[in-house]
């Protein structure tokens, strides 16, 4: 009898000692690529915080092949994940296999991305998408200002970010909700007349995409004028757009740089805004946008509710998503340091070598 207390209050220790904040339970972390630095940092941050918080991870990068992603997250079907972590490469593509896994008792986050036409999304956490177009073009007509004060009016390119991506959408229509005044008032003139997501969007958000569309919006537009703005909504489109643009002679001479945009604070980037080449980026913090996933995850496989605080903006087609927000933050040479040091995202080293 003695010994079988023993044993049931040393059990019992056992159990408490494993019971606060542990947690079981596996989740398949879909992402669409490494091909940009920002979804290896979302992919790392997600596996190291949802360690920390005592769950097992199952992360997969598809090389932006949709067939590849599909079978990645049916692949995690099988194995028997609780969540689903996916940012989509195409947000329209995954509706049976979510079905499928909804059947199962899977729950299904919409990572960054919203996942569209399809009720089996029970989640998404994502940045403030529209603010960052707003963002996006407050740099521009900041740089604008400050580069070209005696230039009326200015010459602005718009490009936009992958047609299957429901974001880019949001950044596309933030821009314009700032810079579509600045047209009707004369102050922007767009030199190629070349206007919405249908015309401007890149496919697969893929910089040299971008910067064959350059090419040939210099070549044909910008021979008897030059060009002093492009609004570009990704990091990885603006390396591509600058190449373009340095192959003509932009950045030498009397052939001003144009302010280009950007977003993510890729490193490279960052050291182009110090070579005075990209004007701006923004700065999204996947460190919190993992943090606000794993806080998902676990109030859900603990049977409570994730804390929101979006139920308006991202309706998928089907159903409007309950969503958390984070807010993106505006970069330029002004307060890189401050922004991306002093949060400790990036180390001096990182940037300046
Ligand atoms: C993300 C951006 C990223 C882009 C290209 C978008 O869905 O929100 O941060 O720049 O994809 O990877």
């Amino acid at each position: 009898m003695k010994t079988l207390r023993k044993l049931t209050l040393a059990m019992a220790s056992v159990l408490a000692l494993a019971a606060p904040g542990w947690a079981e339970g596996m989740v398949g972390i879909s992402m669409p690529t490494k091909s940009s630095a920002r979804w290896i940092d979302d992919g790392n941050n997600m596996v190291k915080q949802f360690e920390e918080a005592g769950y097992t991870t199952d992360l997969q990068y598809a090389d932006d092949d949709i067939p590849n992603q599909l079978a990645q997250v049916e692949n995690m079907i099988t194995k028997g994940v609780n969540v689903l972590v996916i940012a989509a490469i195409d947000g329209t593509t995954l509706s049976n296999a979510l079905a499928n896994a909804q059947a199962a008792g899977i729950k299904v986050i919409a990572y960054d991305r919203l996942i569209r036409d399809t009720p089996d999304v029970d989640y998404y956490a994502t940045f403030d998408n529209f603010k960052v177009g707003v963002e996006q073009a407050n740099t521009l007509v900041a740089g604008l200002k400050e580069r070209f004060p005696d230039v009326k009016p200015w010459n602005v390119e718009l490009f936009g970010g992958s047609p299957d991506d429901n974001n880019a959408y949001f950044f596309y229509d933030g821009a314009m909700s700032v810079i579509q005044p600045l047209i009707d008032d004369g102050s922007v003139v767009i030199g190629s007349g070349q206007m919405g997501m249908d015309t401007v969007g890149t496919l697969r958000w893929d910089g040299a995409v971008a910067q064959a569309r350059m090419d040939n919006l210099l070549s044909a537009n910008y021979t008897d004028k030059h060009v002093n703005g492009v609004l570009s909504p990704y990091d990885g489109l603006s390396i591509g757009i600058l190449s373009s643009l340095k192959g003509v002679g932009y950045g030498s001479g009397d052939m001003v740089m144009p302010i280009v945009t950007g977003q993510d604070a890729e490193v490279q980037s960052v050291k182009s805004m110090l070579a005075d080449e990209q004007y701006s980026t923004i700065f999204k913090d996947t460190r919190e946008l993992a943090r606000v996933t794993v806080g998902m995850v676990d109030a859900m496989l603990k049977g409570g509710e994730p804390e929101v605080n979006n139920t308006e903006t991202y309706n998928n087609g089907v159903k409007v998503v309950p969503s958390y927000l984070l807010e993106p933050v505006a970069v330029t040479k002004a307060n890189w340091e401050e922004v991306l040091i002093g949060s400790g995202y990036y180390t001096k080293e990182q940037v300046e070598n």
